[in-house]
């Protein structure tokens, strides 16, 4: 072997078959190009937004390895470890929670109602990234409308707990209903008691320290929207 020949082989440490990406190659089953492209730009955008790991996976359907490198990539770091958010009560724990997730379920909603009766659409490949989309359209639109994307500031509603969610939207256990008194739209958990489901602008009040509590009253039973 010629010094030359030597210096072009690649030694078995460089060769790390885990490390080579081959879950990015297209499969036959893979031809949707497009789509595949779309979810990686979706990835990016979630992971700017901080998303963890597990959820940029769920959402958009990237191999483990693929999203840590596009962490890594991204941020210069490895993944944040620990729990996701799992509490669906963080909903009700607060006036300013309920108006966060409110503000967020109605923009997330209309997306999605914006393509009934396109529902055939969503098990073909040119659909795959639509709810990924929709999420991570709602979220932006939930930063502008509320500030943070203008302020900079650390939204009230993260985007992994957006995730959270995102995910009881879709199985009904968040539902919207409208205030006896104000008719205003608020969300709260579906099968919670009429009596306890508190409007979060006219059944909160300011404590001394300027954070919003809820008032100690039952509401009139609210209308499930
Ligand atoms: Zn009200």
């Amino acid at each position: 072997m010629t010094s030359t020949e030597a210096h072009l082989r690649l030694s078995p440490k460089k060769i790390d078959p885990s490390k080579t990406e081959a879950h990015l190659r297209l499969t036959p089953k893979e031809n949707d190009i497009v789509g595949i492209a779309l979810r990686v730009k979706i990835s990016i955008f979630l992971i700017r937004d901080d998303a963890r790991s597990t959820i940029v996976r769920a959402t958009c359907g990237i191999s483990k390895s693929s999203c840590i490198q596009l962490i890594k990539q991204l941020t210069g770091k490895s993944p944040i470890a620990g729990q996701l958010p799992t509490d669906n009560d963080w909903i009700i724990k607060s006036p300013t929670n309920c108006l966060h997730a409110s503000a967020y379920f109605r923009i997330y909603k209309t997306i999605i109602d914006s393509y009934k009766g396109h529902e055939d659409d969503f098990n073909s490949s040119s659909f795959k990234a639509f709810r990924p989309l929709a999420y991570l359209s709602a979220y932006n639109m939930y930063k502008n409308i509320t500030g943070y994307n203008l302020t900079g500031s650390k939204p009230h509603l993260n985007i992994n707990r957006a995730y959270l969610i995102t995910t009881l939207i879709r199985s009904g256990e968040i539902v919207s209903v409208s205030c006896a008194k104000c008719d205003r739209f608020y969300v709260t958990l579906h099968g919670y008691p009429p009596m306890f489901r508190f409007c979060p602008v006219c059944d909160s009040r300011q404590d001394a320290k300027g954070r919003f509590r809820w008032n100690n009253l039952a509401t009139k039973p609210s209308k499930t929207g």
